[in-house]
This record gives C-alpha cells, sequence and structure tokens, in this order.
C-alpha cells in the first residue's frame, strides 16, 4: 500500500471497511456479540464487544498510523485511557508527573497511589537536570508529561526526557492531547506510550467523550494496559467510536485553524493594559518557544491562557460579557470557549485566580479577537 499523506489518511478515514452494501461510510453494527459455529476458531475475528467490533478497526488504526505506534486501543474516556496505564503499574513502583498538568488525572493520582503503594513526585519538566535528579533508577517506572501542559501551556522536550528515562529503566508517557499528532508525534521522539483525551481535538465537536492510548513496543506493559480494557469494560462504544472517526477526519484542517487563530490573538493580546500575563507557546517571550518551534511541526496548538490585572473579579466579569466565547470547559472543538481555570480546578488549585483559559476554534479569526477585546474593554 502506498504511504500517504497525514491529511488523505485522515480525509478518507484510513480507507474503508469491506461493507459488502459498497457503503462509502462504515456502518454501525450495535451487537454485542459475535457467531462463532466452530468452537474454539482463532479465525473468527470478533466474540463479544467488551473487546472489540467492527467499526473499532478503523479509528483505531487512523490514529495508529497518525502516531507511528505499534498498535492503539480507543477507550470511553481520555480518563479511562490514563488511568488503565497508570493501572499496568504495580505497587511500590515510583513515577514522575509534571507540575503543570491536566487536574482531573492528578486528582485521581493521589487518591489511587496512596491505595495502591505507588510513590509520585511531582518535578519542574521544562528543566531536564530536575527530572534526572528525581529518578529512582530500577525503581521509577513511568515519567509522565504533556506538552503543552495545561494551563500554563509549557513545553517540555520529550526526546531529552526520553533519553532520561530510558536511562533510569523507566517508560515515557506523553498526553498528546492539546499538540495533537498533526503538530507532534512523541513516539518518533522517543515516547513509549502516547495517550489522548479524544474528546478534545481528536473529535473536535463537543460532542463525544473519547480516549485513546498508543504504544511504541507490543511488550509485557502494554499487554496490561489492554487487558485492564478488556477486563475494566473501558472500551468506547459503537455509536461513540463511528463519531470518533468522523470527527478525525477533518483534524488537521481544524488544527491549522485554531493554531492560525491562536497566534493572532496571542499577538493581539500580548501588552494588552488590562493583561498581567499571555500564555502561548508561540510568542518568542515564552520560555518554551525555540524548544515548541523545534519539536511542534505546523503551529503552537490552539490554547492559551491569559491573567487579567485585575485578578479574579475582573476575569469573573469578562466571562460575562463575551458573546463569540462560550464559557465552558473542555477544550478542541469548533467552538471558541473560555474558563477561568481556577474555578474548575477547585479550592485544592494553584492557578492564578485570574487566569483565564482559551480553547480557540475555528470561527473568523477577526471576531474571536474583536469579541475578547471588547469584553476586555473597561468602557464596556
Ligand atoms: N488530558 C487532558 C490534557 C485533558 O484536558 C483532559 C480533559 O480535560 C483529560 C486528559 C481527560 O480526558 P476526558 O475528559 O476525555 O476523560
Amino acid at each position: 500500500m502506498p504511504s500517504y499523506a497525514t491529511d488523505t489518511i485522515l480525509a478518507q478515514g484510513a480507507g474503508q471497511e469491506h461493507d459488502p452494501t459498497g457503503a462509502i461510510v462504515s456502518p454501525i453494527h450495535l451487537a454485542t456479540t459475535f457467531l462463532r459455529p466452530v468452537e474454539g476458531d482463532p479465525s473468527t475475528e470478533w466474540s463479544y464487544s467488551r473487546y472489540g467490533y467492527p467499526g473499532l478497526e478503523q479509528p483505531e488504526a487512523t490514529l495508529k498510523t497518525l502516531e507511528g505506534a505499534a498498535d492503539c486501543r480507543l477507550f470511553s474516556s481520555g480518563m479511562s485511557a490514563m488511568t488503565a496505564v497508570i493501572m499496568a503499574l504495580r505497587p511500590g513502583d515510583h513515577c514522575l508527573f509534571p507540575i503543570d498538568m491536566y487536574h482531573g488525572l492528578r486528582t485521581w493520582l493521589h487518591a489511587h497511589s496512596n491505595h495502591w503503594g505507588m510513590r509520585i513526585d511531582h518535578v519542574d519538566m521544562t528543566d531536564p537536570d530536575k527530572v534526572r535528579a528525581a529518578m529512582i533508577p530500577g525503581v521509577t517506572r513511568l515519567v509522565w508529561l504533556e506538552t503543552p501542559s495545561n494551563p500554563h501551556w509549557h513545553v517540555y522536550d520529550i526526546a531529552s526526557l526520553a533519553g532520561i528515562a530510558h536511562r533510569a529503566g523507566a517508560k515515557l508517557v506523553v498526553d498528546n492531547t492539546v499538540a495533537t499528532p498533526i503538530l507532534t508525534q512523541p513516539i518518533s521522539l522517543g515516547a513509549d506510550i502516547v495517550v489522548h483525551s479524544a474528546t478534545k481535538y481528536l473529535n473536535g465537536h463537543s460532542d463525544v467523550l473519547a480516549g485513546a492510548a498508543l504504544t511504541a513496543a507490543d511488550d509485557d506493559f502494554w499487554k496490561r494496559v489492554a487487558l485492564n480494557r478488556d477486563y475494566h469494560g473501558g472500551i468506547l462504544n459503537q455509536f461513540q467510536a463511528f463519531m470518533l472517526l468522523r470527527g478525525m477526519r477533518t483534524l488537521h484542517l481544524r488544527i491549522a485553524r485554531s493554531c492560525e487563530s491562536a497566534m493572532a490573538l496571542a499577538n493581539a493580546l500580548q501588552g494588552h493594559p488590562g493583561l498581567r500575563e499571555v500564555f502561548y507557546p508561540g510568542l518568542p517571550t515564552h520560555p518554551g518557544h525555540a524548544l515548541a518551534a523545534r519539536q511542534m511541526a505546523g503551529g503552537f496548538g490552539g490554547m492559551l491562557s491569559i491573567v487579567v490585572a485585575g485578578g479574579e473579579g475582573e476575569a469573573k466579569r469578562i466571562l460575562t460579557r463575551t458573546r463569540l466565547w462560550k464559557p465552558a470547559t473542555s477544550l478542541g472543538g469548533v467552538e471558541s470557549l473560555i474558563e477561568r481555570r481556577g474555578a474548575v480546578e477547585g479550592p485544592c488549585s494553584h492557578v492564578d485566580p485570574g487566569l483565564l483559559r482559551l480553547s480557540v476554534g475555528i470561527e473568523a479569526t477577526a471576531d474571536l479577537i474583536d469579541d475578547l477585546l471588547a469584553a476586555l474593554s473597561p468602557a464596556n
């Protein structure tokens, strides 16, 4: 089979299943069980839908090709995929996580690691020396990062951190939700496992909850991850798998537009008298800019955060004044969203109470900039 460009693979949804009707779009098979006429026949592909079903192959194959992975498993949510990876670890294992990371995973992680007898440390992963110093050779089994990281959009050096993890006998896991394989392919840089909240950019329409885990090697660790999905029942359901593939077919176009608008928005916001900070890796003033320019191909992502000079009260006021920007959590949809991150993370949040997180959609760039500038204006 010829090797096609990413855009072609996505537009065609990694090709089509063999459908006897000739339908150009694969059908949804809702069956939970499949005929097994000859007992024990290994050529019978599907048996029971908790392990797999026909409509799962196309979205899994599409994502596997995009990430350059050896295998892919789709899950019922990003959290389901991520917890399946962490639950493949053993009691006594030590893991490193960043300080800046998705708060939902952090909350679960601390409860689980106490209960499971795992040791967790958070380190500033923008400094590889700090990661090196925190490794316990033979005990640290996993280094986990998301890049750009939520909600300050720090950029972490995947190749350098993969080297540090591997030298100590640990695996590197990358949450690639925000960059997506359009901008970064962590496995090509040395990551062992890639995870996604496919709820975000991969689907892109704020109407599917899904997750993914992918591996560079089909090894024992991966077999435990896959087994966790099979037996915990974390598999993505048939309708959501259909919707996810449909969403993924325009991923490249949506990402290109979001990156372009996010860059224009960051430039329009930088230096605004009503703001203390603009966090966006595309800005030359961002500490991770040079690394992002090397590691991310084709753009700096569609996520940015601003810190309002007037603090929490003023940030709340802005949320009531935007018209196009919808005040809601989540990210990566076609519609632009704005949220006060501290309110979403709750009382344990370390995020500045005046920080607003922006998920840039695919509306006209000028409309998005005008709407936000109008909401920031003290005259309004
Ligand atoms: N990772 C990141 C970076 C996220 O933003 C989220 C959700 O917001 C998750 C993981 C969890 O994914 P899900 O909500 O699909 O379970």
